[in-house]
């Protein structure tokens, strides 16, 4: 079986290369044209000798994640449909705006944590992304815009870290000088709130950030979104939310999609306020997104603006997320549920 050179760290890259006879600097070269120039054939990284190539050629392949669909919203977002090897299908969207051109990428086909307001959690768990397919969504969103990607959130189809190995690899992909060269800090992984993978992020050195899709700020309510809050509750999640920060001094983002009816209330924005008093943390509003067959549904402009009104006093810093790309059917998991 030929290896998959899209697969592999810098360091893997070195010793796939000195099993293979090759010399040590080629490592960096291959790992330079495949994710820094986005090469995908042997043919086209110029600077190797005919006699690697053909080393290459013989025990190596480097895939490339195919695109089958692409809609673009009146917003200018972007939402990529792709084909894997395997015939599986997921999304990743492109988000521009003035300052930032950001790609949120998945991270696993569906996922297991059955949010009942997500169109992901609805069409059940696959498989996890291999890191060549998380940091490949982001290279072939890249060549479809023709710019520079300036910030990724893992905030897609799937949980992050439940498939922590491969996300973390594909970090450091995209991290890497001699790859993507997205500095860590223009890097969120957002999750459910996996308490040991929180635990286990804290101690690596790296200075990405970290958002928690809060939504509720009781457990009672909390358990009927999100089913993994019965596993971990909010005091677990606040508890590694401490130990988190007391490691890595970096203020927290918590998401807060709002549900007409559900958590949208005044009692909700001030539960909300005093959930997250004692972490530095921004909270970060998102009007829920519509999604078909949904019980959900988004609230009204002015119940927002009151929640917000409310929340902002008492809170240490708010931020309402302007919905994008809702007429190409922008929440995560659609496009692929549809198909
Ligand atoms: S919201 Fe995220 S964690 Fe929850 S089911 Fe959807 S993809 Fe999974």
């Amino acid at each position: 079986m030929k290896t998959n050179l899209k697969n592999l760290t810098l360091e893997e890259l070195k010793q796939f290369c000195a099993g293979e006879g090759l010399q040590s600097y080629r490592s960096q070269q291959i790992f330079r044209w495949i994710w820094k120039k986005d090469k995908n054939r042997f043919l086209d990284i110029t600077t190797l000798s005919k006699k690697d190539r053909e080393v290459l050629e013989e025990k190596a392949e480097l895939p490339q994640l195919e695109i089958i669909k692409i809609l673009k919203s009146r917003d200018r977002t972007k939402k990529f449909l792709f084909r894997l090897t395997d015939g599986e299908t997921m999304e990743s969207v492109y988000i521009p705006t003035k300052k930032r051109k950001t790609v949120c990428v998945s991270t696993q086909v569906g996922c297991t944590l059955n949010c009942s307001f997500c169109m992901t959690g609805r069409t059940g768990y696959i498989r996890n992304l291999s890191s060549w397919e998380i940091v490949d969504q982001v290279r072939r969103v890249e060549s479809i815009i023709d710019e520079r990607i300036s910030n990724i959130v893992l905030m897609g189809m799937g949980e992050p870290l439940l498939n922590y190995e491969n996300v973390l690899k594909a970090i450091k992909i995209i991290n890497s000088e001699l790859g993507m060269n997205i500095g860590a800090r223009k890097i969120t992984i957002s999750t459910a709130g996996i308490v040991p993978g929180i635990l286990k992020l804290a101690k690596e050195p790296l200075q990405i950030k970290l958002a928690i899709s809060l939504n509720a700020a009781t457990d009672a309510k909390r358990e009927k979104l999100m089913p993994i809050n019965k596993k971990y509750n909010l005091r677990k999640l606040f508890d590694a939310l401490d130990d988190y920060y007391s490691i890595k001094r970096k203020r927290i983002t918590f998401e807060y999609v709002l549900i007409k009816g559900f958590n949208d209330s005044l009692i909700d924005a001030k539960n909300l306020a005093e959930i997250t008093e004692d972490i530095p943390c921004k909270i970060n509003i998102i009007p829920f997104n519509s999604i078909k067959n949904s019980k959900f549904k988004r609230p009204s402009p002015i119940i927002v603006k009151k929640f917000i009104d409310y929340l902002y006093p008492i809170a240490q810093a708010v931020t309402l997320r302007e919905s994008r790309g809702s007429d190409i059917e922008g929440a995560c998991g659609q496009l692929r549920a549809r198909r």
